[in-house]
């Protein structure tokens, strides 16, 4: 009878439109399962002589593996039939063109900040988040930003409720890791940050990316080494830098850091204010003052902090004319960068 249910499969007539899964199953069992006929005679070896047995057991296995082998080769041609059948009655065209899918592309901004944060992950720092929304305790207390400042006046700063503010900048992060992490500290903090101004070079809304070193032995050095490293993968290319002595609450002595114009290439143009620079951030060794207030013994540790606007380094190494172009949300603007 299984020769004959096999014979039907291989000849004309198609086996998936006579045979089910569950009948297939049940063929299986009824001719290589446990009760099947093949076993009980198996079994039944013990009951005939011994010079019988061997030419007996011989036999029975022949025709087990003969079993097999059909019932392998039946459930293969059941299989390939059904799984040609339901192809066929899929009715996409597969040799349809695509439409045109639009995959859109990276925010120039963000491209700059991925590059930015390769060194520092080859360097061994963490990358460390905060809150946007802090108080002011972490946004200028701790920093060395004191009462009367100028940069705590509401034309500088998006002030919350009480004691809160939008934060000016991303030291806030360097405030919550010195007070709440171990030392030594190695961070980088990415991030967005917010201020009361808005025209061709300033964003009210942008990101900003600071990194802090404090430990034992750590010098000038250590940043101009950092800030390099920093502003070459940035750029995508060695850049011409130069430092300019300056002042921040939180850093002494301080620096800002300039890289030439990227549109004009030192010549002096609009976007740089015919100055030939364009300033990207701020550096310096970490004021002692801010390490005493986090609470570190300023006479055994030291440190170094840097904070760069990511949408400024954007502007200039993609040679963008107006800041502002970065918050409008213009798509074709945006498909300039497509394979940035
Ligand atoms: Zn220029």
């Amino acid at each position: 009878m299984f020769i004959g249910i096999v014979g039907l499969g291989g000849k004309k007539t198609p086996v998936i439109d006579i045979f089910t899964h569950d009948l297939i199953e049940e063929i299986r069992v009824r001719f290589s399962g446990k009760n099947s006929p093949l076993q009980e005679w198996l079994k039944s070896l013990r009951n005939i002589p011994a010079e019988e047995r061997k030419n007996a057991g011989a036999l029975i296995n022949e025709l087990k593996n003969e079993i097999e082998s059909c019932l392998k080769h039946f459930i293969e041609s059941w299989r390939n039939e059904a799984e040609i059948k339901k192809l066929s009655q899929e009715n996409e065209d597969i040799s349809l063109p695509l439409p045109n899918i639009n995959i859109g592309s990276r925010h120039p901004v963000m491209t700059v900040m991925r590059d930015l944060l390769e060194p520092f992950q080859r360097m061994g720092f963490s990358i460390v988040d905060g809150p946007e929304i802090d108080n002011d305790f972490y946004n200028f207390d701790t920093l060395n930003v004191l009462k009367d400042h100028p940069a705590r006046e509401m034309q500088d700063t998006f002030f919350l409720a009480s004691e809160w503010v939008l934060r000016t900048h991303t030291s806030n992060v360097q405030s919550h890791a010195m007070m709440e992490r171990k030392l030594p500290l190695k961070i980088v903090c990415p991030g967005c940050v917010y201020r009361n101004e808005y025209d061709m070079t300033h964003l009210p809304s942008f990101r900003q990316i600071e990194c802090l070193i404090v430990d034992k032995g750590i010098h000038l050095g250590h940043l101009r080494h950092t800030i390099n490293e920093m502003l070459n993968a940035a750029f995508g290319r060695p850049v011409k830098l130069r430092f300019r002595s300056s002042y921040f609450p939180f850093t002494e002595p301080s620096a800002e850091v300039d890289v030439e114009c990227q549109q004009c290439f030192g010549k002096g143009c609009r976007s740089c204010k015919h100055t030939g620079w364009s300033e990207i951030g701020g550096c310096g060794l970490v004021n002692r003052k801010v390490l005493e207030s986090c609470g570190i013994d300023s006479n055994v540790y030291s440190g170094i902090a840097l904070g760069f606007g990511i949408d400024r380094m954007a502007k200039d190494r993609f040679a963008i004319a107006d800041l502002r172009s970065m918050l409008d949300g213009d798509v074709s603007f945006l498909k300039s960068f497509a394979l940035s």
